[in-house]
């Protein structure tokens, strides 16, 4: 690796260029391009079948790409690689896990699969959900179920932390603690990134938007600088300015303005799909 390179990959945790996954027919990601700073707070958004869920496999080695490149701390996802699978951890949405295992018997397996477990963090987060260390995966409710998942997926002591609809199946209270026990691994991290549709949420755990639209990257940037950009008046999508109505009161938040560029897009989509038919 020259200087450069090592310079370039020390401030950018995440790299896809012109990035496509197609399973059959069905394009999931479409040339995706993007750059993500390392230390940063990801939120990643957009609407159902955006390809969120690919995306995040994609950096986690767990799904090849089509064509097009990735790299994640400067090096191509490989899961053969225990370099690769050390430093990135993926909590999959639907949190697989051994039924007939315990809960304790689960950490059991998460300490000895991973070289540098946190069992003290792992043991407080059982604590913190209070889950019946004897109980059986199988047994436990779903809320439990994605507790104990992201439980493991946090103390895996990874560099990089895909987390994919953490909170979906949770109560009130679980999402705070949640939110807590992500922000407390969070500090060791280079890269957290959260997909969700609950906007507010990610607002409190993030610092950084990826809104991704028909498998690509409709909008990226910093919170701050999309908000003021967009108070502006200065926001383009695709050449086209983003709309913002001061006179409409109202918060102009990150949920509005997510909800501005989700319209924008859906309409884009739907020209270009009629565009395509008429021709
Ligand atoms: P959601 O918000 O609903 O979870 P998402 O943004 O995570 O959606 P993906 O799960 O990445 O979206 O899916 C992107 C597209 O790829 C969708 O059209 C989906 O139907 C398709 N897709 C995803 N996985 C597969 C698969 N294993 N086989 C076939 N098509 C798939």
């Amino acid at each position: 690796m020259t200087g450069d390179q090592d310079l370039e990959h020390k401030q950018t945790a995440v790299s896809a260029r012109a990035l496509c996954k197609r399973y059959g027919k069905q394009l999931a990601l479409n040339e995706l391009n993007i750059s993500i700073p390392s230390g940063s707070s990801v939120a990643l958004v957009g609407s159902n079948g955006a390809g969120k869920t690919t995306f995040l496999k994609c950096i986690a080695g767990l799904v090849h790409p089509t064509s097009g490149s990735i790299s994640v701390l400067g090096r191509t996802p490989d899961l053969d690689e225990p370099h690769h699978t050390a430093q990135v951890s993926y909590l999959d949405q639907r949190h697989p896990m051994y039924g007939f295992l315990s809960v304790s018997d689960t950490l059991k397996f998460g300490a000895e699969l991973n070289p540098n477990w946190n069992g003290p963090e792992a043991e407080r987060g059982l604590d913190v959900f209070q889950l019946a260390p004897r109980k059986k995966v199988k047994d436990l409710s779903g809320g439990q179920h994605a507790q104990l998942a992201l439980v493991l997926a946090l103390n895996k002591s990874s560099q990089v932390l895909l987390l994919d609809e953490p909170m979906a199946s949770l109560d009130p209270l679980a999402r705070t603690l949640s939110k807590q026990l992500i922000d407390t691994s969070r500090s060791q991290t280079s890269l957290l990134i959260v997909s969700s549709h609950i906007i507010s949420e990610l607002e409190e755990m993030c610092d950084y938007l990826v809104l991704l639209s028909g498998g690509r990257v409709a909008l990226a940037g910093w919170f701050e600088d999309l908000l003021d950009s967009w108070r502006s008046g200065a926001l383009q999508l695709d050449g086209s300015r983003v709309n913002f109505d001061s006179s409409s009161g109202g918060n102009h938040g990150l949920d509005e303005l997510v909800n501005e560029v989700l319209l924008f897009e859906r309409s884009s989509l739907l020209s270009r799909a009629n565009g395509s038919a008429q021709s």
